[in-house]
């Protein structure tokens, strides 16, 4: 741990208490970071038995970030001994269970609690949350930090039902299930899937990719460190940060080209063009997966063994619709039977969901799925109008499609930080961001996404009305410099009830 693990508690006295849910990077980012500054009164509901979010349920095999580890990583917990530039999830798993041992976070995680339903109290001014397991906790602060990836999304196929074979989607992988010496079909081609296709694809008797869209490739070979370099990150001081500090202004790069698809775009769009051309040798191999969208549009894959991997005699590309499945397998659009033993779902997840199922209910009775009905939107991805003491860590518009998600969360953890101070410097109950504020951000990220890469094509990024709730429209740097200050006249602050500090939880 770096020398900022030793920092002082700025904000005292440590009575606000706080509860998160999700023990993802995000919860246990923010955990760290309150805990630093004296709110120490902190609960963690994970609906999982461990923590990591999408570290924990993401397993399957060839999982890892695409991300290199040194940016992929808390700025006040470097590692040095990353056995390669892109982690292997149990590698993120175990430096995250590290992190939150070494700052004390591991006891605070409820684990087994899945959170059904918040409410706020107008009068006491506080969060009631309730879990499916029958617990009730209470808390002045809430924050959501259940991300955008973490609800698996599978496909309505008719006669999906009645497919004899197994199935299990990717984040919900079966370690179970032999794969070898089966018909495997892979439905989806996105980052998930890109991973482990590679890895069943020579065990596997046969596999059916079906594949809806292609995809633009950069190469990334991934290879242990060599001794060497290892070596030199571990000893020399200043390689490390180094890393750190060109990996960022890299990620910061792809965003230059999804920003600028006609001038810069198209430098990394040939890029890309030449490398996947050197991969792909059979032409009507090459011509089924050519993606027909603009570079950068849908996630850029990086991986220089997954096309190779289709050309394998064993695996087959299919991108004929699928039309339904039956006892033996999956029909496509040209009325082919695929007939498989097992079908591995790489179709992604419900990202426009957000903490949904939940029951969040805010002020007044505002209901937080009725009141996005018209697609999600949140001051800097965090606050909502209505929704008092509540923050979002990963909502609406900040995912990366260059960046690390990591360091969005250390901004939020900490915009959140400055929040409770100015809350608690008012001897305030409740922190709101003002209606107009967080219109006016809406208005402004949404008219920054124009003339982008990422207008140009359906994807996940975007809700059902097609307006893009994912994603952050602009570089790591520009969050930084909107969340490194928080403006408290951004917010109303409400008085707080006269009543008692609130006192441990309901169970
Ligand atoms: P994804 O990127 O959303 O990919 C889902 C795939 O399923 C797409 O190819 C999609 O096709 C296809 N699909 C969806 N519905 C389908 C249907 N009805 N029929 C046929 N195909 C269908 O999901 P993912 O691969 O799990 O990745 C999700 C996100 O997780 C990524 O974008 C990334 O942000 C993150 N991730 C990150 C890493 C990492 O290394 N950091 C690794 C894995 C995942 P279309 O393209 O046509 O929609």
């Amino acid at each position: 741990m770096s020398a900022a693990t030793e920092r002082q508690p700025t904000v005292s006295p440590p009575s606000l208490k706080v509860l998160i849910v999700g023990a993802g990077f995000g919860g246990i980012a923010a955990a760290i970071e309150l805990r630093r500054h004296g709110i120490t009164d902190i609960e963690i509901l994970e609906k999982a038995s461990d923590l990591g979010g999408t570290w924990f349920y993401n397993s399957y095999p060839g999982a890892a970030c695409d991300v290199p580890s040194h940016l992929y990583s808390f700025s006040f917990a470097q590692r040095l001994d990353w056995s390669r530039l892109c982690s292997a999830q149990s590698e993120i798993h175990d430096y995250l269970r590290d992190v939150a041992r070494a700052q004390q976070i591991d006891r605070l995680i409820h684990p087994h609690n899945t959170v059904t339903s918040c409410s706020w109290d107008d009068t006491a001014c506080n969060w009631t949350v309730e879990t499916e397991e029958g617990s009730t906790y209470h808390g002045d602060v809430l924050i959501l930090a259940t991300g955008q990836l973490h609800q698996p999304a599978r496909p309505r196929i008719d006669g999906a039902e009645t497919f004899a074979g197994h199935s299990f989607h990717s984040a919900e992988w079966d370690h179970g299930y032999p794969l070898a010496g089966k018909r495997v079909g892979v439905v989806g081609t996105g980052a998930s899937a890109v991973q482990f296709i590679p890895e069943i694809a020579p065990e596997v008797e046969r596999l059916t990719v079906f594949q809806r869209t292609g995809n633009w490739f950069l190469p990334r070979e991934n290879r242990r460190y060599p001794p060497l370099v290892k070596a030199a990150i571990q000893r020399i001081p200043g390689v490390q940060a180094f890393r750190r500090g060109f990996m960022f202004q890299y990620c910061e790069a792809i965003t230059v080209a999804i920003r600028h698809p006609r001038t810069f775009g198209r430098i990394v769009h040939a890029r890309s063009s030449a490398f996947m051309r050197l991969q792909l040798k059979d032409s009507e191999l090459r011509a089924k997966v050519w993606p027909n969208y603009t570079f950068g549009c849908k996630r850029v894959l990086f991986s220089s063994r997954f096309l190779p991997a289709l050309a394998r005699p064993n695996v087959e590309v299919v991108t004929e619709p699928i039309v339904r499945m039956t006892p033996e397998g999956i029909v496509s659009a040209d009325g082919v039977a695929h007939d498989l033993d097992c079908v591995i779902w790489a179709t992604g997840f419900k990202t426009n969901d957000f903490m949904f199922p939940m029951e969040i209910v805010g002020s007044a009775g505002r209901d937080l799925r009725e009141y996005w009905s018209g697609g999600a939107h949140a001051h800097l991805g965090m606050t909502i109008p209505g929704f008092p003491n509540l923050f979002v860590m990963y909502g609406p518009n900040t995912n990366t499609s260059g960046g690390s998600i990591v360091f969005y969360l250390e901004m939020q953890a900490s915009y959140i930080r400055q929040a409770l101070k100015a809350l608690r410097a008012r001897g305030a109950g409740a922190i709101e961001v003002r209606p107009e504020v967080e219109a006016a951000s809406d208005r402004a990220l949404q008219a920054r996404f124009e003339g982008t890469a990422w207008t140009q094509c359906d994807s996940w990024y975007r809700d059902e009305g097609g307006r893009i709730v994912a994603n952050w429209p602009g570089y790591m740097r520009e969050y930084r410099e909107r969340t490194e200050q928080l403006v408290a006249g951004d917010y109303r602050f409400m008085p707080a009830p006269d009543r008692a500090p609130l006192i441990g939880s309901q169970k």
